[in-house]
């Protein structure tokens, strides 16, 4: 019985406490039966789930449910959400007057109770926020006070913030990006939600189109457009494209050659140090600039060293870097996850204050005494100037920011396991990233060691890490030289030798490289402090990463699987790391203080089968009895390109009285292809309100093995729309006089469930149909009528239900 108790309590939160019952009295199975009579004018499929979650609660154990730190699954799904609050919105509309009020409030709940949980959504899983999001008309025939609590589908014009951020501490926590953008005009600052990663960068203008609820924006990458990146401090002629990139994949010149400079960039950076009006601790300032600027270990002799003398950090006051503070900002020190960036600019204020303009500088790096914020550091990844706020003035993490900010992605770990045995490379599907996996790179574990040769000539526009040359880089092409010898000068000083060996690994279906080996050799110079027998020093490190034109985590192989640690990831003399998948052989043949040796040799690529990839979206969709609706969906032949093309079919699993067109569905695709398609699924005019499931199977159909993959489908049968359109006439007038020339009639119509069609008729004979409009219009010439009382009729037919209403106005003109 205590269980019962308590599942009722959760429920009553989950679905809003005010329904004027006190929930965690409720302690009978009589008043539970009461609360749920209570429920039952809203409908009986959410009856029908509000009981099944009770009475699944209350088979429970008791611990799970005592404990006040799980995480109770929403009690409905939001498609569930989204058909119910448009039945409990159509139920007002029908309710006589004596239970308008009611229903108005219940309607007011509910709307919060979806908005509590599309919020929770949207953090989570994006795409079902949008699959799930009300439709515009639906939304326009909601009452006013409650379409603040619904979501809208809307475009936000504005610029775009990448934020890197590091919770807990800093060498043991996790890492995750954030996307914001400032709305133009209105200044309104919006998260930005999706699955993936945008294009779009620090500073960038965007266009994004998204489902809106509150401060929130639930999106997908090809629904933000970048309009224009007004802080591409970089030209854009370096940057290679892959296109190009293939074309010039086995030259020794991967792009326009970079001009040989003997004269650093400056990079002006400012460090802007401050407390709070709470809170006295203070930094010291000069530590900080040496920490930045001046000491022989600083950030920027790292970034010198780094970048062979290409870049150095400089201030605009100072030459050896402005150091501003402590200011003290007019706020307490608390909510740091949420006021960090009203904090840094009522600092960058009070500088400016003081007389200093702070324009024009390439970075801002705000440091401030330790409080809690649930992060060690936060940096902008590009934008002009690139941000970065850090609770300390550590030189490990400002050095670190400090990356990201000249466009250095995370230095990780790639830990592959097949058949429970680990090995140096699996399937993607079977390796985890270790964020901060690396330990020889500042962007992972690495302290103050290089930036690593996959990150060190990243050229997407606003970097700056554009340090090595077209001789540095060296990629090879397996058909032109099988099995070869190749020598790889050490990461750390300026070269005339190949700093960075590629090896094409995975191949897009057009013959693009995606990904890359990347070879490199590693000695005792500077920040790079190893000792004489490190592993990275006596051997070939190999890791994983994209071209240069992209901003990517590179992935740390471990060659010496049979140790969960990576810092004997490096291949040493002697051993041989082999990929099975794409036949690819790397043997370290010698190393020395100069140079090392290694010989890479392929076989031929294998044919190996994998399930398809396969999706379907809308993944739900809301419509009345009857009533059709498509679906886009994408296949992709997951075989490698070496293996023979397959026939694929596609076959759902429908609800009696469903049926599908096409069905089935077949393609033949090759190894890497993919294909998209519409689908359309009809619901029978018999079917009763509530939510079918619909399972499609995608099955590689000319292979054993059973090569598949499925998605899921949601159809939520709405309560038939009972009640007529509206239809109205505006002109001509009622009884109006016509002598001549042309009579015009335009007609509107509306309905909550949208309108099939507004018909006009003259004397009975129709004149003009309109489709899947709200209003219509035509003309009869006066001329053409007799003399005397004309009829004109207007019908308009609604969308819900399986059978349609129709509603119907007349008017009456007299021809004079
Ligand atoms: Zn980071």
């Amino acid at each position: 019985m205590k269980n019962k108790i308590i599942s009722l309590a959760i429920v009553g939160l989950l679905l809003g406490g005010s329904l004027g019952v006190p929930l965690v009295q409720a302690q009978t199975s009589s008043q539970q039966s009461t609360l749920l009579a209570s429920f039952s004018q809203i409908n009986e499929a959410f009856i029908q789930l509000l009981a099944s979650v009770i009475n699944a609660l209350a088979g429970q154990e008791e611990e799970n449910i005592e404990n006040d730190n799980t995480t109770l699954p929403p009690v409905l799904s939001l498609s569930q959400y989204t058909v119910d609050l448009l039945n409990i919105a159509n139920e007002l509309k029908q309710a006589p007057a004596a239970k308008k009020q009611a229903a108005t409030d219940r309607l007011s709940e509910f709307v919060q109770i979806r908005k509590d949980a599309m919020l929770q959504e949207i953090k989570n899983n994006p795409q079902a926020v949008i699959n799930n999001a009300l439709p515009a008309w639906a939304v326009s025939q909601l009452p006013q006070n409650v379409i603040s609590f619904v979501e809208q589908r809307k475009q936000i014009r504005g610029k775009f913030q990448y934020l890197d951020v590091h919770y807990g501490d800093f060498y043991t926590g996790t890492a995750a990006n954030e996307f914001y953008v400032t709305e133009s005009g209105t200044g309104k600052r919006y998260r930005v939600h999706l699955t993936g990663s945008p294009q779009a960068l620090t500073g960038d203008m965007v266009v994004i189109d998204g489902i809106i609820l509150d401060d929130q924006i639930a999106t997908t990458e090809k629904s933000i457009q970048v309009i224009s990146s007004p802080n591409r401090t970089r030209s854009s002629t370096s940057a290679a494209t892959p296109s190009l990139l293939s074309k010039i994949i086995n030259a020794l010149g991967r792009k326009v050659a970079n001009a040989q400079t003997t004269t650093p960039i400056p990079k002006k950076v400012a460090v802007i140090m401050f407390n709070w009006q709470n809170d006295t601790r203070t930094l010291s300032v000069s530590a900080a600039k040496g920490t930045v600027f001046t000491n022989s270990n600083s950030s920027n002799s790292f970034y010198k060293e780094n970048s062979f003398g290409k870049i150095e950090l400089v201030g605009k006051y100072q030459s050896d870097g402005d150091v501003f503070g402590m200011v003290t900002v007019p706020y307490d020190n608390s909510n740091c996850s949420t006021m960090y960036s009203v904090w840094s600019d009522a600092a960058d204020a009070e500088v400016q204050r003081l007389g200093f303009d702070l324009s024009g500088y390439d970075i801002k790096t705000y440091l401030f005494p330790s409080v809690a914020c649930g992060w060690s550091g936060i940096a902008e990844v590009g934008g002009y100037p690139a941000r970065s706020w850090i609770r300390s003035t550590d030189l490990g993490v400002i050095t670190h920011e400090l990356g990201h900010n000249l466009g250095s992605h995370h230095a990780s770990s790639w830990s592959c396991t097949e058949s429970g045995v680990r090995v140096p490379i699996g399937q993607d599907m079977n390796c985890v990233i270790g964020e901060y996996g690396d330990p020889y790179d500042v962007m992972g574990l690495g302290g103050m060691r290089h930036i690593n040769n996959s990150h060190k000539d990243t050229t997407v526009y606003f970097s700056s890490l554009d340090w090595l040359d077209d001789q540095n880089i060296f990629t090879i092409d397996r058909n032109i030289a099988p099995d070869a010898t190749y020598t790889i000068t050490p990461i750390e000083w300026s070269s005339a030798g190949v700093q960075a060996l590629r090896i094409p690994k995975d191949i897009s279906p057009t013959g693009y490289p995606e990904t890359y080996y990347y070879l490199e050799f590693r000695q005792p110079f500077g920040f790079d402090d190893f000792a004489a027998s490190s592993p990275p020093v006596n051997g070939v490190t190999i890791r994983i990463a994209t071209d240069y034109n992209f901003i990517v985590k590179s992935r740390l192989v471990d060659t010496t699987p049979s140790t969960y640690d990576f810092t004997d990831a490096p291949l040493a003399v002697g051993k041989t790391f082999t990929d099975p998948y794409k036949q690819i052989n790397v043997t370290t043949l010698s190393v020395a203080p100069a140079e090392a040796q290694v010989r890479v040799s392929f076989g031929a690529v294998p044919c190996i089968q994998a399930n398809p990839s396969f999706s379907i979206n809308p993944t739900s969709a809301s419509l009345y009895a009857g009533q059709s609706t498509s679906f886009a969906y994408t296949l992709t032949n997951n075989d490698t390109t070496s293996c023979p093309s397959s026939n694929f079919s596609i076959t759902p699993t429908l609800p009696a009285g469903f049926s599908q067109s096409p069905s089935p569905i077949n393609h033949s695709l090759a190894g890497g292809t993919g294909v998209s398609g519409t689908l359309i699924i009809s619901s029978p005019t018999a079917a009763t309100a509530g939510s079918y499931s619909i399972t499609e199977t995608a099955q590689n159909t000319s292979v054993p093995g059973n090569y598949q993959s499925t998605a899921t489908l949601t159809m939520n049968i709405l309560l038939p729309d009972t009640i007529l359109p509206i239809v109205t006439i505006n002109s001509p007038a009622n009884g109006a006089t016509v002598s001549k020339g042309n009579v015009q009639i335009v007609v509107s119509a509306s309905d909550a469930s949208g309108i099939a069609q507004i018909q006009i008729l003259v004397d009975g004979v129709l004149k003009k149909t309109c489709f899947n409009t709200t209003s219509c219009s035509g003309t009869v010439k006066a001329n053409g009528l007799t003399v005397g009382t004309h009829n004109i009729t207007a019908q308009a037919t609604d969308k819900g239900g399986p059978v349609a209403n129709t509603a119907t106005a007349s008017i009456t003109i007299i021809k004079k």
